[in-house]
């Protein structure tokens, strides 16, 4: 793989990176010269980045629900590469387009716990966990978003919620945290991911490559007219994290999700 890059010498954190477009972000920071910490669940997901990039990543078993697991990753970038100069928060669940009307209550106060205990609280809890370190480096966060951050439809009202509530997370740190960090998000549209539901309403072991139809839906609903893949958001986030190229950018969300936005009437 090429070495020495856009982001030549850069410690990076990527939460959830050892799947999907997390790993898709992993491999890009890597063929751009980063070193980079991954916070993830699974032992084979560790292995299996070990065996590509040997020690250019740093595995680390944990859960993004967790402040001492977020601390625990960012602790581990700045001892093994010298310094944090992103932190990448991209872990998420799902709930597969299920209607507010089709919960019963108990499994909505569940869905939600769940739901956002992964797609809302863990970012606060990595962003806080990384702050003083970026201060430090004069470094970034980045955020994975979603076309569920801007319209309804693409999910259900828990994960549209969700993704809402962290454009919100995204500008207000921006806000807060400025000038010494700038936030950033990439929000990608419909990718060839196994997303997965949450256990708590019956959607632990569904993943998003089992919709059928789904390629279809999202190729007809976008004017480029395809379902994208992990690795074609990757260089948004390479961008974002360059101080050379994105020095002046903060609270910015980059869609990248086939023209939404013009989809036409
Ligand atoms: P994915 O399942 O391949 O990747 C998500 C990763 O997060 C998985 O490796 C999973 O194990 C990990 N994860 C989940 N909960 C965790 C926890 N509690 N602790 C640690 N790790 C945890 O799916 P993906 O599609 O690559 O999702 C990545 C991000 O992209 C999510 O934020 C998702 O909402 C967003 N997104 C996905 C799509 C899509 O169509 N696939 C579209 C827009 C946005």
């Amino acid at each position: 793989m090429r070495e020495g890059g856009w982001l030549n010498g850069y410690g990076a954190v990527v939460t959830g990176g050892g799947a999907g477009i997390g790993r898709a972000i992993v491999d890009r920071y890597v063929a751009e010269g980063a070193r980079v910490t991954v916070l993830l669940r699974s032992q084979a997901q560790a292995d299996a980045l070990r065996d590509v990039h040997g020690d250019r990543v740093s595995p680390v078993l944990g859960d993004v629900r967790s402040a001492a697991d977020n601390r625990a990753a960012v602790d581990d970038a700045v001892r093994r590469w010298g310094a944090l100069d992103v932190f990448v928060g991209n872990a998420g669940v799902y709930d597969f387009f299920r209607r507010l009307d089709s919960f019963a209550p108990d499994e909505l106060e569940a869905g939600f716990d769940e739901l956002f205990a992964v797609n809302v609280k863990a970012y606060l809890l990595g962003a806080q966990a990384s702050i003083a370190a970026l201060r430090a480096s004069s470094g970034s966060m980045i955020f994975t978003l979603s076309s569920s951050s801007f319209y309804a439809g693409g999910g259900g009202a828990l994960y549209v919620t969700s993704k809402h509530a962290a454009v919100g997370l995204v500008r207000q740190l921006a806000y807060e945290l400025a000038p010494e960090i700038r936030v950033n998000a990439v929000a990608p549209g419909g990718t060839r991911t196994d997303l997965a539901g949450i256990a708590s309403a019956g959607l632990g072991e569904t993943r998003l490559s089992d919709v059928a139809g789904f390629a279809e839906k999202v190729a007809k609903g976008v004017p480029l007219g395809f379902l994208s893949e992990p690795a074609d958001h990757a260089g948004h986030y390479v961008l974002l994290a360059s101080r050379r190229d994105s020095r002046f950018t903060t609270a910015a969300i980059v869609q990248s999700d086939g023209g939404m936005a013009v989809r036409g009437a």
